[in-house]
């Protein structure tokens, strides 16, 4: 069978590639070994897909190259996914932090990428497992479990290694490295971090405490959000946004008050209510069972008058700058992304085409650019789909 473009891949840089050459009169084929399409679309933002965000830049991304995501990005925006969901009268709303989600279901955007698939004249098969690929002198042959397909263009679009049960493989670094392209060391991003020793057992039953607002931060990088206690670790989006930035031995830090100016505000508490044990005051500020565990461990929990008030200072001081040993990540299986992937030297930055290889394309995650947590990896996925679909 014949073709003018073969993606491998019908997650979201995959179909929105499929749609972008569609459109432009391109014979398209999408292959997926997957039962259906856009598995992690379906199970994106608690089934609501946060699938971009309104504060989308470049900075907003982890690449070795840090320029690299800025073409693509610049010319297919939030906008652009805005008026194609608006399109398809898919109602959203703003969740926090410029997030955007579908008021009902993820189903609904697979449902508008399957039917702009179908309008642009894109097919898509699933269930149809990738053996081989090799180089002919007109393109590529691909070897697929229902036979062969010739394709003047490939657009590898397979993801990164993140929840294999929902089907993700290495296939495309494998790819890659077929062809000659370098592929940066990969690990799990936007991840749960887990604890481990005397430092689990301190909070291990703290797991389900949660605190609305936490600061997490490793050098120069912070984040403010949510944070979870749980029975491996610590979780929530402020510890899964750092996650991304953090490697085993770094220093970890967390604000555990950053609304209060804790330092001042622990010795007004002294003067104001001086009979008040320590861990009660605490736990205005924190919430009560893990006021109560920083008391026991380290703090003790008297009156608040047998507290000097530079212990008192120390104190408050210590809260905005918690030391956390981490001692690892919960890894793939829980992580929402791959950090590192395709080494985007080898790939233009504004078409996402191979410099080694004409007509060899690499989309989305499985390429080293990876988003914050908040919609920025769907941006990345139908930023770098449609810059390769203009092209291939
Ligand atoms: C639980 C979870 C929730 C998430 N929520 C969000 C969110 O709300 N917002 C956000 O921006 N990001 C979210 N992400 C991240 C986002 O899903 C990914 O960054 C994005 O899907 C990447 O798009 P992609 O097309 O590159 O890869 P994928 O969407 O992973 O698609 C890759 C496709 O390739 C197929 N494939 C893999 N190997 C082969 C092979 N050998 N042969 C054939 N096909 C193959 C897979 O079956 C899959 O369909 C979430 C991720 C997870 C895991």
């Amino acid at each position: 069978m014949k073709t003018d473009v073969l993606i491998i891949g019908a997650g979201a840089a995959g179909l929105m590639c499929a749609i972008a050459a569609g459109r432009r009169g391109r014979r398209v084929l999408v292959v997926d070994h997957a039962n259906k399409p856009g598995k992690k679309i379906l199970m994106s933002g608690g089934g609501r897909c946060n699938f971009t965000n309104l504060g989308v830049a470049p900075a907003c991304y982890l690449s070795a190259n840090p320029h690299f995501a800025k073409s693509a990005l610049a010319r297919y925006t939030p906008a652009d996914f805005i008026a194609l969901v608006e399109k398809h009268r898919i109602a959203w709303h703003e969740k926090e932090q410029g997030q955007l989600f579908c008021d009902e279901s993820s189903k609904l955007i697979v449902r508008m990428l399957l039917d702009e698939c179908a309008a642009a004249g894109a097919r898509v098969e699933t269930s149809c497992a990738v053996e081989r690929v090799r180089k002919t002198e007109e393109g590529f042959a691909v070897l697929t479990v229902r036979g062969e397909v010739h394709a003047e263009s490939l657009v590898v679009a397979t993801g990164g290694l993140s929840i294999p049960s929902m089907g993700a493989t290495g296939f495309g670094y494998a790819l890659a490295r077929q062809f000659g392209h370098a592929v940066r060391p990969t690990r799990a991003g936007l991840v749960p971090l887990t604890l481990s020793g005397k430092h689990l057992e301190r909070y291990q039953d703290l797991a389900g405490v949660a605190l609305p607002q936490a600061g997490a931060r490793v050098g120069k990088r912070a984040f403010r959000a949510g944070l979870l206690f749980t029975h491996r670790g610590l979780s929530g989006p402020a510890i899964l946004q750092i996650s991304s930035y953090w490697q085993p031995g770094d220093d970890l830090r967390l604000d555990l008050a950053p609304d209060a100016e804790a330092a001042d505000w622990l010795p007004a508490q002294r003067a104001a209510r001086p009979a008040a044990e320590l861990k009660n005051v605490l736990a205005d500020l924190l919430p009560r069972r893990l006021a109560q565990r920083l008391c026991e461990v380290w703090f003790g929990s008297r009156p608040m008058r047998q507290y000097r008030e530079a212990e008192l200072r120390e104190i408050g001081h210590r809260l905005h700058d918690w030391p956390v040993v981490a001692s690892g990540t919960e890894g793939y299986r829980t992580a929402e992304v791959t950090l590192g992937g395709v080494d985007t030297d080898g790939l233009s930055s504004s078409t996402m085409q191979s410099k080694r290889v004409p007509g060899l394309y690499f989309v989305g995650e499985v390429v080293d650019v990876t988003g914050w947590l908040g919609g920025y990896n769907f941006q990345w996925a139908w930023a770098s789909g449609h810059a390769a679909g203009e092209a291939a």
